[in-house]
């Protein structure tokens, strides 16, 4: 990372997400996280869990600056995302993947054209980006429908045009809420080995999950959230990374 590049407080290897105290209030007045306080090393690979409703979108949303902190403090890549402007947003927005839910793909537009949004948006020219698209989309199987509408394929393969969005620009922080959600077990490991790819080049990782035999095995740290609470958070010293 060059000096240009460099986010200001950023370090390399120390956290990339830190949250002090964290509570979020809804404007109904739903209080759905109280008092999150936990470090994401850089480089890590984590799991989110916890029962429905105990607030794991919301800390996802969070980490990709969909929202902000009604109660104390949250830190990306060494930023407060509380009181960053506007400005900053959109530079540290591009360092972050998100694999949403409800997959939230453009419905008018070619699966070729969905993965190759990251780069649309900011007008880098189609040269640039093109074979990186073509190689991510047959590495997740779907070589053969680049010019297909997102209507026109099964949930699972929306899931993993979803995902190559996600990872196409090389994120630092990749989230994901549920990837394993709509597909098969055989379907889910392999997009989990996609995503220890992207680990393996330095991507910190936060996978959002009810799998919890997916998460035993991978003797990944966990971050389990009841009720609004963090009730279990890695030892950051202890923490073992995914397995390789
Ligand atoms: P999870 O992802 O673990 O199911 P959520 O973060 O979606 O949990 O929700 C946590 C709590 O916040 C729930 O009580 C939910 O109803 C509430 N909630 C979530 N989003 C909103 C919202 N936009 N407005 C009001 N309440 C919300």
């Amino acid at each position: 990372m060059n000096e240009k590049t460099r986010t200001p407080g950023y370090r390399e290897g120390g956290p990339i997400v830190r949250f002090d105290k964290v509570g979020v209030t809804y404007g109904s007045g739903t209080q759905a996280l109280r008092n999150v306080s936990f470090e994401l090393e850089s480089g890590g690979f984590y799991f989110l869990t916890g029962p429905s409703g105990a607030g794991k979108s919301t800390l996802l949303k969070l980490m990709y600056l969909a929202l902000r902190p009604s109660q104390g403090r949250a830190n990306l890549f060494g930023v407060d995302v509380g009181s960053a402007s506007r400005d900053d947003l959109p530079m540290l927005r591009r360092k972050i993947g998100v694999v949403f839910q409800d997959f939230r793909l453009l419905p008018h537009l070619s699966v070729f054209d969905n993965v190759a949004m990251p780069f649309r948006v900011r007008d880098v020219p189609l040269a640039d980006y093109a074979e990186d698209v073509d190689d991510l989309l047959r590495w997740v199987g779907l070589g053969g429908r680049i010019d297909a509408l997102p209507e026109t394929l099964s949930g699972g393969e929306q899931q993993r045009v979803a995902i190559a969005r996600a990872v196409v620009g090389k994120p630092s922080l990749l989230i994901a809420d549920e990837p394993t959600g709509n597909v098969d077990p055989d379907m889910g490991a392999r997009i989990i080995r996609l995503f220890i790819e992207l680990h393996k080049l330095g991507a910190t990782v936060v996978i959002a999950t009810h799998d919890l035999d997916l998460v035993r095995r991978s003797g990944a740290p966990v971050l389990r959230l009841e009720a609004g609470e963090l009730t279990q958070a890695p030892n950051l010293d202890q923490a073992p990374k995914a397995k390789r």
